[in-house]
């Protein structure tokens, strides 16, 4: 069986439930860049000092930044097992970087150990989803127009609270969002498709039927 497991897919493609699933099933880490950087700022490491410097004018987080941090963490005792990379790579750079990384470490090489498992599911979909969802704004409760509505329309079902949609859930802004995610992450499938490691997982599916299919990818080689 593999080793690393990159998880590729656009935000609500159900990438993240199935990590964690896949995280609990091999025992292995589920590693998030976004909560990996947040927790170094959290807990003030050099790492996380030097991070929201830039965060805090506004900017990007270099790349050597990042990779920094993922190397500090893939180091650790718990992924000499293997481990699940969610949100690193995004880039064919970012993909380099962590071939470097990889290299540097010498546990594991990513032409033998490494499978990349994109989400495939249609834009159009993932934008359907995202703006027919609502939540409340008194209790939390998230609804979806479409597979999940409230039993009296805009109305909480447990607090009767108007229901609201978030501001970066309209159409525009997803589209953007999206298109943004496409143009970075395309290129980067192409590059793993080219090093034999891509493996495309249908996501416009149930969470158990992903799951059975992610579980043919993980087990059968
Ligand atoms: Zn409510």
């Amino acid at each position: 069986m593999k080793k690393i497991f990159i998880f590729l897919g656009p935000p609500g493609s159900g990438k993240g439930t199935q990590t964690s699933k896949l995280a609990d099933k091999l025992s292995i880490p589920h590693i998030d860049t976004g909560s990996l950087l947040r927790k170094n700022i959290q807990d003030n490491t050099p790492l996380g000092v030097v991070a929201k410097g830039f965060i805090d004018k506004g900017q990007l987080v270099p790349l050597s930044v990042v990779s920094s941090v993922i190397e500090d963490r893939i180091r650790k005792e718990d992924c000499a097992q293997g481990y699940i990379l969610d949100g690193f790579p995004r880039s064919v750079e970012q993909a380099q970087e962590l071939e470097k990384i990889l290299d540097r470490i010498g546990t594991f090489n990513l032409k033998n150990d490494a499978v990349a498992i994109y989400f495939d599911i249609d834009n159009e979909i993932l934008i359907q989803r995202l703006i027919n969802r609502r939540s409340c704004p008194k209790c939390g409760t998230i609804y979806n127009l479409l597979s999940n509505p409230p039993k009296i329309m805009d109305y909480c079902d447990i607090c009767d609270t108007k229901l609201t949609l978030r501001a970066d859930d309209n159409e525009q802004t997803a589209r953007a969002r999206f298109e943004t995610y496409e143009k970075e992450t395309a290129p980067l499938e192409e590059y793993y498709k080219q090093l034999g490691i891509l493996k495309e997982l249908e996501a416009d599916k149930s969470i158990s039927e992903i799951w059975d299919n992610l579980k043919k990818v993980v087990f059968e080689d």
